[in-house]
């Protein structure tokens, strides 16, 4: 994970046009909160530039079959996460509980911290949660063979590609991600496709796993996947809408911020933190018992995934990721729907596939387990 590209990624495009040009495979694609801020940096446009209905119109003239978008997943995570949070407060189950989306962070426990691996969230990252609802309720409602579907993630995260290898997120030996390319591949993917970007037009994500809210747009930023947490948590909880959804003390770029939220008769305390090094100073105190904390979102990248190893080199200019940040929260403001529990097709798939939250079904397919690796 480099964002100032001392190291990079191995490229995966061939693999993308192979699946593409084959006529036997149903090939998915799905784009991750972070990309749409970014992307045009790639085809001249100024950092911030928000680009989603161009992405979506891109991706269909490349010839995917569905294009779907994992902000969708990002409501799907919240909905578990939220659940997860909330069981673990009223169980008297470990706290804090941190968020499990980054796998790079993952991986940095793991090997470093093999003592508190009961602490993330057991969710399944946004994308992997995709890939897997992909190859099960999608494929049972398109009546397709999983075993033919090809899912493509473009991510702003170059740890997603190892993620999307490791043994525990397979099902029935299917792959829930088959390949995984970064922002700067997929720009090299549009132009070896003669895309002219900067003039699409926009469109759509495909339905049915297309629809979002704006609690999943904000996932592309540090602090933004517990603000979502706790939009919902809070109705949940209290069972009162939350008028003010804007977390404002879970904002900003330092590199640990923290922040209290009243839930009833409870001070909820949050703690982020974005960066490794940071990172490593609130799992330290977690595991000397200092910590005083309910949650904890970490992201490896400074900034989270806007500023991720994936994305358009900013060459450490914090003001690019600020720019992306800002695009993030003007998204989040342009949507109808803000908070997670609201995405009506993710009600339907509980309806319809899942059953409830946290429950049976959900174990089975969205979420995993941590293992102790190696210390390096
Ligand atoms: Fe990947 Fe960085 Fe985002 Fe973590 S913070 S998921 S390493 S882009």
């Amino acid at each position: 994970v480099c964002p100032t590209a001392a190291l990079t990624e191995i490229n995966h495009t061939h693999k993308v046009w192979e699946a593409l040009s084959d006529p036997d495979k149903h090939v998915v694609v799905q784009v991750a909160p972070a990309i749409r801020v970014a992307l045009g940096e790639l085809f001249g446009m100024e950092p911030g530039t928000i680009v989603t209905g161009k992405l979506a119109t891109a991706l269909k003239r490349m010839g995917f079959d569905a294009v779907f978008d994992t902000d969708f997943a990002a409501d799907l995570t919240i909905m578990e996460e939220a659940s997860e949070l909330i069981h673990r407060i009223e169980n008297g189950g470990k706290l804090p509980m941190l968020t499990s989306c980054c796998p790079a962070w993952v991986k940095f426990i793991e090997h470093q911290f093999p003592e508190l691996l009961d602490v993330p969230s057991t969710c399944k990252s946004p994308h992997i949660m995709l890939g897997t609802i992909t190859k099960t309720y999608y494929a049972k409602k398109m009546g397709l063979d999983p075993n033919k579907i090809v899912v493509v993630s473009v991510m702003p995260c170059i740890a997603k590609k190892a993620e999307a290898a490791r043994p525990e997120l397979t099902k029935d030996h299917t792959n829930n991600v088959d390949i995984v390319v970064t922002t700067r591949e997929f720009a090299t993917m549009l132009k070896e496709a003669g895309i002219d970007f900067k003039n699409l037009p926009d469109s759509d994500f495909d339905h049915p796993l297309g629809e979002s809210t704006g609690a999943s747009v904000i996932f592309g930023t540090t602090g933004g996947v517990i603000e979502a947490a706790i939009r919902t948590a809070y109705e949940w909880l209290t069972g009162e809408e939350l008028k003010n959804v804007e977390f404002n003390q879970l904002r900003g770029m330092a590199g640990i911020r923290e922040g209290t939220v009243k839930i009833k008769d409870m001070d909820i305390k949050i703690g982020i933190a974005n960066g490794l090094g940071n990172a490593r100073k609130l799992l330290e105190d977690i595991r000397d018992g200092k910590s005083t904390y309910h949650a904890i979102e970490i992201m490896a990248c400074p900034g989270g995934c806007i500023g991720g190893g994936g994305q358009p080199y900013h060459h450490g200019n914090e003001e690019v990721v600020k720019k992306r940040q800002q695009a993030i929260y003007q998204e989040d403001r342009s949507k109808t729907l803000r908070k997670s529990h609201e995405n009506p097709e993710i009600l339907k798939l509980y309806e319809e596939y899942l059953g409830k939250p946290y429950g049976e079904k959900s174990h089975e397919l969205l979420h995993t387990h941590y293992e102790a690796r190696e210390r390096i």
